[in-house]
């Protein structure tokens, strides 16, 4: 960051920041960030660091007295920024690729300097039903039914450990007061599918259910639950005296964005009595456009479903939403009144503290009110459709080019696909795209990632951030064949 170097701070006298040398540095921060939305090309998206170089370059104590933001912040343009992945960069087609919004980072801003907790509704009575609004203007956005009650957490690993875990209750174990361990209770099982997110495992170990407790269900050819396979498990489990008490199915799953049959998964759920919940992390968000709410058909019929505006809805890191039919089931998993947070309103309010493993809760819903104020239902609608625009493009590009293959349908903005040159062997092709990869994400001027397709190396393209356009996508089609060329 560029600074005045005439200004050196004197030694700092009162307790925090003088408002008025906040006033200052305020402005060069901000300043910074609006060079750095107008000039992403001043920035490799894949920083050109080693390990521990960073590190190297950073005092190894802390410093006795205090610094100047002048020194401070010239450091964090010359030894920290270049050292980072720019997330928020339109070149960035790894992963999922997401957006912080002008709008977004300003709520960051501003949640920052409020500094709320509402971890109960007195400690926050509007951030409390901000949250409650933002994420009921989000649900209608999404078309899910009235009823569906939503709460913040910080991502969705989180949102599906606390889905688990309301469902795990929901068995009448009383685990969550009783525990499991030294009690004489059967084995509960969780299925997902194969292409589920590792974040349900997990969510299986910290809820106690062990990954042995969950079992993951064959796919299809497009790599779609078979919810037949998913009624034989449960039946085969129950003969085997087991107990199952939860699916997960996905909207969008993260290797290769397929959709589970959520109507089909809701009938075995209902048939057997277990808890659906749906993770569309990523895919939910395209439920937004009109003509892409077919991706959620049968969610309607989940107990919870979780997705995550901080993927593809335009806010930076990190908020997750999570939606629950009955919000008390989510309170008897997790509440909690220690005599000193008992307040007079009582059970009357929402206290957020409530809904999840987490006391303290960041202040998020301003940046997610913002951003959808600041857009509206239908700017983002044509936000979306552009991404999906240009994953079709991109799609109809490796298709009709022989020397390219597709590795995957593309139902959302992600598109998989491989170098394929004629009579190279598979084993070939997966090193060949791997050295490929590694070529194009070298020029750093856009960031692609990769991931398995029926055990052969597929290169990933994900569209989701806001200043990613045609032209971005052009370029990148033109360093991949570039980069198919040298590679040889
Ligand atoms: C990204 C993703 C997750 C994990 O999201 P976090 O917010 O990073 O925990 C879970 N499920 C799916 C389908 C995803 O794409």
């Amino acid at each position: 960051m560029s600074t005045d170097e005439t200004t050196t701070s004197a030694p700092h006298s009162g307790p925090d920041m003088d408002p008025e040398e906040f006033r200052r540095y305020g402005h060069q921060v901000v300043d910074w960030i609006a060079e750095f939305i107008a000039h992403p090309e001043r920035h490799r998206v894949l920083p050109d660091v080693r390990p521990g170089d960073t590190s190297a370059r950073l005092p190894a104590s802390p410093p006795e007295h205090g610094e100047g933001m002048d020194a401070i912040l010239r450091d964090f343009g010359d030894v920290i920024v270049p050292g980072l992945t720019q997330w928020n960069h339109p070149g960035f087609l790894a992963y999922f690729a997401n957006t912080a919004s002008g709008p977004a980072i300003l709520g960051e801003m501003l949640t920052a300097a409020l500094n709320n907790n509402a971890m109960l509704w007195r400690t926050g009575p509007s951030a409390t039903e901000l949250e409650e609004r933002a994420l009921d203007w989000l649900r209608q956005m999404m078309g899910l039914p009235a009823g569906f009650h939503g709460t913040i957490q910080d991502t969705a690993s989180i949102s599906t450990l606390v889905a688990v875990c309301a469902a795990r209750e929901r068995v009448g174990l009383d685990i969550r007061d009783q525990g499991m361990s030294g009690r004489d209770l059967p084995r509960l099982r969780l299925y997902c599918s194969r292409e589920a997110h590792s974040s349900v495992e997990r969510a299986g170990i910290v809820a106690g259910i062990g990954r042995a407790g969950t079992r993951t269900v064959e796919t299809d050819a497009e790599f779609r639950m078979d919810p037949a396979a998913l009624e034989r498990a449960i039946v085969e489990d129950l003969a085997a005296g087991v107990k199952p008490f939860c699916v997960v199915a996905t909207v969008g799953t993260t290797s290769t964005t397929s959709i589970d049959p959520v109507p089909a998964i809701a009938d075995v759920c209902e048939r057997h009595g277990l808890w659906l919940h749906v993770d569309a992390a990523y895919g939910g968000a395209a439920a937004v456009v009109p003509e892409m709410r077919w991706v959620m058909e049968g969610c309607e019929r989940a107990d919870s479903l979780v997705v995550n505006p901080h993927k593809w809805l335009f806010v930076p890191m990190d908020l997750s939403a999570l939606y629950a039919r009955d919000p008390q089931a989510i309170r008897r998993a997790f509440a909690l009144l220690p005599a000193y947070l008992v307040t007079s309103e009582g059970a009357g309010v929402t206290n957020l503290m409530d809904f999840g493993p987490a006391l303290g809760k960041r202040f998020r819903a301003l940046k997610l009110w913002m951003t959808l104020r600041y857009f509206g239902a239908q700017g983002f609608a044509e936000r979306i459709r552009e991404h999906l625009r240009l994953a079709r493009d991109f799609a109809a590009w490796i298709d009709a080019d022989p020397a390219w293959e597709r590795m995957a349908p593309a139902p959302f903005s992600l598109v998989l696909y491989r170098h394929r040159p004629s009579g190279m062997a598979d084993d070939a092709l997966d090193a060949h795209n791997e050295r490929l990869m590694d070529a194009v994400n070298a020029t750093g001027e856009i960031f692609v990632s990769h991931t398995r397709v029926h055990g052969r190396f597929a290169l990933r393209l994900a569209i989701g951030n806001l200043r990613t356009d045609a032209r971005t996508i052009a370029r990148a089609w033109r360093i991949l064949r570039d980069a198919a060329a040298s590679v040889g």
